[in-house]
């Protein structure tokens, strides 16, 4: 995704459209700082899937880019971005009302959502053995995986 971002079909309501569904008055102004993308596991082995991006996307009202994006479907939901990020965005939630928009909006096909649900129990466990292996690196912070759990509960 290292492509020029094309402002074509800008929709500016969009941010406030996407804050609306995850229930919040709005979306905290994101610094780019780039922790949740450093931070995140899929990234690490998906190099195309960059959180950061999909956030700036959605602050310049790139809707039908962001929609049509395989990448929206690459979160496998483990709140490590937010256990980072200093504006407390949760990109899970975000990346949920995403994929539930692109649905409903019929920016996906039903063949790739077939596929993707094949692939989609593997994508999760890809996303547990990374972060298991962040953690034992020395990544401290919250985690809903059940091998983060193990960890922070032994620290206490
Ligand atoms: S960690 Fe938060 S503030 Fe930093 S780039 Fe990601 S979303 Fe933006
Ligand atoms: S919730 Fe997890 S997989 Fe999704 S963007 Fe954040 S760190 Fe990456």
């Amino acid at each position: 995704m290292d492509e020029m971002i094309s402002m074509k079909n800008a929709d500016p309501g969009f941010m406030d459209l996407v804050a609306k569904k995850v229930g919040l008055q709005e979306i905290k102004p994101c610094y780019t700082c780039g922790s949740c993308t450093g931070v995140c596991p899929v990234r690490t082995v998906v190099e195309d899937f960059d959180p950061r991006r999909i956030i700036h996307m959605i602050a310049l009202g790139l809707k039908e880019e962001v929609l049509s994006s395989d990448t929206i479907w690459f979160c496998c939901f483990c709140d490590s971005c937010y256990s980072v990020c200093p504006q407390g965005i949760k990109f899970a939630r975000i990346a949920k009302e995403l994929q539930g928009m692109a649905k409903e909006e019929g920016y996906v096909k039903q063949g790739f959502l077939e596929g993707f649900g094949q692939v989609e129990g593997y994508l999760k466990d890809l996303c547990r053995r990374t972060m298991f292996k962040k953690v034992r690196d020395g990544f401290h912070g919250t985690h809903k995986m059940p091998c983060w759990r193990k960890f922070t509960s032994k620290e206490g």
